[in-house]
């Protein structure tokens, strides 16, 4: 009926179709089931097989992690076990990104996305495959790097669901288009990949599918939201600018610092004030810079915000109210015009998974993990710019995986130490079983999808 025809001379057609040629129709229901459990047990067994090799590359990739728009080394490792296991692979997309095609006859075409940048953070994990790396940052000061957000894991889950899918070419038809994006965590990776032509110089997707770990969920697990699930974010700068001086004689001086207070505390009204109440918003003041020495009113206060909400209505009425108050603020206290900067290039847009294409990856996830193991959950205000991919107009789903034992999740429910999140320096992923995981459900996703 999506094709347009109805449903008896549908099915007729059909018949006749499938006896003489094999037509593909993007918007035709799935093809038959194949046997999904029969298939998880097909790629469990590949898994095991793998996993000495894909454990070492991970380890491998979790010392030698690189800062967003700098990851040459683990593109080059990346490009190298792609194209050993027959993709055609094309370096050097949106900087540093990788674009790789394995073409198998007639059907969709499938974008598989690994993020690929770590963190400026030291490795405090203890673990004997720790990060030892150092680095000088763009302002010249030394600092650690470190997967602390578990992108080594989704390039390791990457690479063994390329091999499992190339071992399994006689079960699917279609294109897979695997994308190792640079930059996620700048926001700026995956606008630089589509900004140099990946819809248009590759085969564009049907369908994209990404995973990210969970640093507070069993690993063995997968959870997904359906619909919005990750928030838009901004970064917002304001420059507060008065009249500097002496700080015994405030009265001959416009004090920056006093105007700023007001404004840090004014900005707090905007969703407890402003908004509605059950439409997410955060704004929060992450940096406070102003002043040098106690006896001194600088003559300019500089905040950086950064600022969440998921409706694009909202998301124009909290950028507006905040240019608004520091505006009043400024104009109270008889200041220079404060100087308000939204950057569009620190911009990322909300991720709205896909329904139709979210429930049918979850029940085929479910139909091979157990209904126990596959969980919904609700949104969170973090950002991811796989939303990108969504707004250049191709249905995408993520879901998130297990990484945790499910006994020091219990420990932390009971009052003991509370898990490390991802982003910190502690954060670890036990990866045997996350691996396993995340290269059976990533495979199952995508053959759900391609399945002859
Ligand atoms: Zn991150
Ligand atoms: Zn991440």
């Amino acid at each position: 009926m999506r094709c347009g025809i109805a449903p008896w001379p549908m099915f007729v057609l059909t018949l006749i179709l499938i006896s003489s040629v094999s037509v593909y129709c993007p918007a035709a229901d799935p093809p038959a089931a194949t046997d999904l459990p029969e298939l998880g047990k097909a790629i469990r067994a590949l898994v095991d097989k793998d996993y000495p090799y894909l454990d070492a590359l991970y380890k491998h990739l979790h010392a030698h992690p690189e800062l967003s728009f700098q990851e040459k080394e683990t593109a080059a490792r990346l490009a190298k076990e792609m194209r050993q296991i027959g993709f055609e692979v094309t370096e050097n997309v949106g900087k540093t990104g990788l674009v790789c095609v394995l073409k198998n006859g007639s059907g969709p075409v499938i974008l598989v996305r690994t993020d690929m940048d770590a963190l400026p953070i030291v490795e405090r994990t203890g673990l004997g495959y720790a990060s030892q790396v150092r680095v000088r940052n763009a302002e010249g000061r030394e600092v650690g790097v470190m997967h602390a957000c578990g992108h080594d894991v989704h390039m390791t889950c990457w690479i063994g669901t390329a091999r499992v899918l190339a071992q399994l070419k006689d079960r699917w038809k279609g294109t897979l288009v695997f994308i190792a994006q640079p930059a996620e965590e700048i926001g700026g990776g995956a606008r630089a990949m589509l900004e140099d032509g990946l819809f248009k110089r590759f085969p564009k997707p049907d369908y994209a599918l990404a995973l990210h770990c969970d640093g507070q969920a069993p690993y063995g697990t997968v959870n997904y939201t359906e619909g919005p699930s990750l928030a838009n974010a901004d970064a917002v700068d304001i420059i507060v600018r008065g009249r500097g001086g002496h700080g015994a004689a405030p009265h001959q001086t416009i004090d920056p610092v006093v105007i700023a207070a007001r404004i840090i505390l004014d900005l707090q009204t905007i969703a407890s004030r402003e908004t509605d109440p059950l439409d997410a918003v955060v704004v929060s003041v992450g940096a406070i810079h102003g002043g040098t020495k106690h006896n001194i009113i600088p003559s300019e206060v500089h905040l950086q915000l950064t600022v969440r909400t998921f409706k694009d209505a909202t998301r124009q009425h909290v950028l507006e109210a905040i240019e608004r108050i520091a505006k009043a603020a400024a104009q109270a206290a008889r200041a220079p015009e404060p100087i308000v900067r939204v950057h569009p290039g620190e911009f990322t847009p909300s991720l709205v998974n896909d329904i139709p294409l979210t429930r049918r990856t979850v029940a085929a996830l479910k139909a091979v993990l157990g209904e126990d193991k596959v969980l919904p959950r609700p949104p969170v205000m973090g950002a991811e710019d796989f939303s990108r991919y969504a707004q250049a107009g191709v249905p995408v789903c993520m879901f998130r995986i297990g990484t945790v034992e499910p006994q020091r999740i219990e420990e932390a429910r009971q009052g003991g130490r509370p898990l490390p999140s991802l982003h910190s320096d502690e954060y670890y992923p036990i990866p045997e079983p996350t691996i396993k995981t995340g290269v059976l459900a990533m495979s199952v996703a995508v053959l759900n999808l391609l399945a002859r």
